[in-house]
Order: structure tokens, then C-alpha cells, then sequence
């Protein structure tokens, strides 16, 4: 598949890091494979114990520098591809961060280097050894507000991917739930992702009855019943862009006597309103912890603030967590073009519990929500 991402882009983007790098007093980037490689150049490798390595300078031409059997693919990468790096390749019995110094303007491998944050600490170590004169950080102090803000195309991509999220969404609470193990219905859920065009289906919680109280549960053997609650978390990664939904039903069986109780309704009220309070406080400037504030104060004054154990959000683009985070104590502004996630969730634990997610850009306007599939508690019969 072409890269969705228009290669001018990529241009504009390695300009933006050198103009960061510049900002902070720092001599170049060296960016292994991971989501910065692949946001700065659309260049997605696996990464392995043999260097794969942009070497980017605040002042000078960018390099690309791969194992030899590599030099194909990152040669069709569409920064290379667009002219806007040189390739160049290590054999099997060089030793890279040879190439690496080389690469480097004069001078560079005595001032300040940053690593891209997911580089092996195989290979970190290395460089660091061969740069013993450098001083080194994380790539993200150049690039954490470029990457924050989306650009139009990137939007495009989230949305494509939150519309496929919410058809599995809508398939899995339609189907038969009762009587299945929770693995079952977690390997429909990636199914279904991959059918909807995503490349990877991470993840994809299942967790029904008791379960539902633990926000990270790994969907287990456990048999989902009938009149109990059942929390669905799934996403995954489609072209580069990752989707990622929660929605919480209540299995009936069909039997009336197993609808939702009392308890677990009004819970479920103050949820709503609290994930529907914290989508409207979004606003460019409003700080990430205000829209963690909105969702919390509600569900705290109805007294189940104990139970929300979790932030509101996180950030998402090419990784399903990434800047900003809706938490307390991030005083960021929202700017217009960060993507991140709404998800509060009240949980009683060992009993029940429930969470709404959706996907949210933020607007000129307020929040643009990525998730369109109907929030409201699902009552359905499983069967
Ligand atoms: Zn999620
Ligand atoms: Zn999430």
C-alpha cells in the first residue's frame, strides 16, 4: 500500500526537528526503528539487534544507515524515496557506530545527541562508547509537540481507523456473548480488526462479570454469563494509525429478571455524564488536566472518585499511547490538532465495573470525536 502521508510532508517534518534540535542546543538526532523513524521518514523496520539508525543533524544532510540486506526496503521508504535522505549501509563485519561517527558533522560527537526514546539499550550503550565526548537525551525533547499535533492527513488516518474500531464494536455487542469464554470473543474482536483493514490487533479486553472492575484485564477462560457486565477495549493499528474504543454492555440472557441493577444504572448515569462533561470541556488552551477535572469532579461528587483509578487519557497517532496525557498535573495547553483518548471509568472491585472511550481531536471549536458508535449503556441479550 502507498503511504497515505504525502512525501512533502516529510520534508517538512525533518526541517521541524532540525529547527527543534537547533532550539535546544543540540548536534543531531540519531533515531533507531520504533514510531519517531517512521513519523520522520515513513520508514516502519522491525527492529532487530543489527542498527538501523537516521542520523539527523541540526546542520547538514540527513542519513539513513541500515544493514546492508536492508538497503531495498529503506531505499523505497518515502523519505528516501523523495530524495530528502542518502542511504548508506554497514556489512556484517563492520562495526556501525563507525558509520555513525561518520555520518556526523564535525564536531557533533562532542556536543549534545539525542536517541530516539524506544533504541535498544544494545545499541545506546554502543553509541555511547563510541561517543564518549557527547552528551546525550531523548529524542522527545524535539520532537514530543511536533508529534502531538496532527496534521490533516494523520486525522484522516485516526478517523479510518476509529470507523473500523467501531464496526467490530457494534458486530461484537450484536452477537451471541452468553456462554462464550472471554478469549473467544477477544480472538473474534482481532478477527474482525484485521478483516476491517487493520494490519495489527493488539489489543482487545474482554471482561465480563468481575472481571469488568479490572481496567487492564487480559481476557481469561472465564465463561461470560448472563446478568452481568461485560467491558470491550479493543483497537489496534491500521495503516501506521492506531483506533482504540470502549464500550460497556450488560448481558441479559434475555431473562428480564437479569436486567442492569439499579446500582450498576445510576453508575453508569454518572459515567456517561462524566466522559460527556470532559468531551465538551475540550478546547484549544484549556489545560490536559481540565479535561481530567471535568470527568473526575462528576464522578467524585457522586462518590465513586476512589473508583476511578486510572487518568482520563492519553495521547495517540502512530504509538496507542503517546503525548499528551489527560492527567493531573499536566498544565499543557490543548492545542488544535492533539489526538487523544476520553476514557473515565468507575470500578467496583470484585463486583462490576464500567468505562466509555472514545478518540477525540481537538478542534478550533471543541472536541471532533473519532468514535461514533452510541455511548449509552448496551443491554443486550447475548444469546
Ligand atoms: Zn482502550
Ligand atoms: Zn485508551
Amino acid at each position: 500500500m502507498s503511504d497515505p502521508i504525502p512525501a512533502a510532508r516529510y520534508g517538512e517534518r525533518l526541517s521541524a526537528a532540525r529547527t527543534a534540535l537547533r532550539g535546544r542546543g543540540a548536534g543531531a538526532l540519531l533515531v533507531g526503528v520504533g514510531p519517531q523513524l517512521r513519523w520522520l521518514t515513513g520508514y516502519a523496520a522491525t527492529p532487530l539487534e543489527r542498527l538501523t539508525v537516521l542520523i539527523l543533524p541540526a546542520d547538514g544532510a540527513a542519513t539513513l544507515l541500515v544493514p546492508r540486506l536492508e538497503r531495498d526496503p529503506a531505499g523505497r521508504a518515502p523519505a528516501s524515496a523523495a530524495g530528502l535522505l542518502t542511504i548508506e549501509t554497514w556489512g556484517e563485519t563492520d562495526d556501525p557506530t563507525l558509520a555513525v561517527a561518520g555520518a556526523l558533522p564535525r564536531g557533533a560527537d562532542r556536543g549534545r545527541l539525542l536517541l530516539s526514546d524506544h533504541l535498544w539499550a544494545l545499541h545506546v550503550l554502543r553509541l555511547q562508547a563510541r561517543f564518549p565526548s557527547a552528551t546525550f537525551g531523548l529524542a522527545t525533547e524535539a520532537l514530543r509537540e511536533l508529534r502531538a499535533v496532527k496534521d490533516a492527513e494523520e486525522i484522516a488516518l485516526l478517523r479510518a481507523a476509529g470507523a473500523a474500531a467501531d464496526r467490530v464494536m457494534d458486530a461484537i455487542t450484536a452477537g451471541r456473548l452468553v456462554g462464550r469464554p472471554e478469549a473467544e470473543v477477544a480472538h473474534e474482536i482481532r478477527e474482525r480488526l484485521i478483516d476491517e483493514g487493520h494490519d495489527e490487533a493488539d489489543f482487545a479486553i474482554v471482561g465480563s462479570g468481575p472481571n469488568s472492575s479490572s481496567p487492564h484485564h487480559e481476557a481469561s477462560d472465564r465463561v461470560i454469563g448472563s446478568g452481568e457486565a461485560l467491558v470491550l477495549d479493543l483497537g489496534g493499528v491500521r495503516a501506521g494509525y492506531c483506533s482504540d474504543t470502549t464500550r460497556t454492555a450488560w448481558v441479559t440472557g434475555g431473562d428480564p429478571a437479569l436486567a442492569p441493577t439499579p446500582e450498576f444504572r445510576a453508575l453508569y448515569e454518572v459515567l456517561q455524564r462524566a466522559q460527556a462533561a470532559a468531551i465538551a470541556a475540550v478546547r484549544p488552551g484549556v489545560p490536559c488536566e481540565g479535561i481530567d477535572a471535568a470527568a473526575r469532579t462528576i464522578i467524585s461528587d457522586a462518590g465513586w472518585g476512589a473508583q476511578f483509578i486510572h487518568r482520563t487519557g492519553h495521547g495517540i497517532g502512530l504509538e496507542v499511547h503517546e503525548e499528551p496525557y489527560i492527567v493531573a498535573g499536566n498544565a499543557e495547553p490543548l492545542r488544535v490538532g492533539h489526538a487523544f483518548s476520553i476514557e473515565p471509568g468507575i470500578y467496583l472491585e470484585g463486583r462490576y465495573g464500567a468505562r466509555i472511550e472514545d478518540i477525540v481531536v481537538c478542534a478550533a471549536d471543541g472536541a471532533d470525536a473519532l468514535n461514533r458508535t452510541s455511548r449509552d449503556l448496551r443491554v443486550v441479550r447475548g444469546t
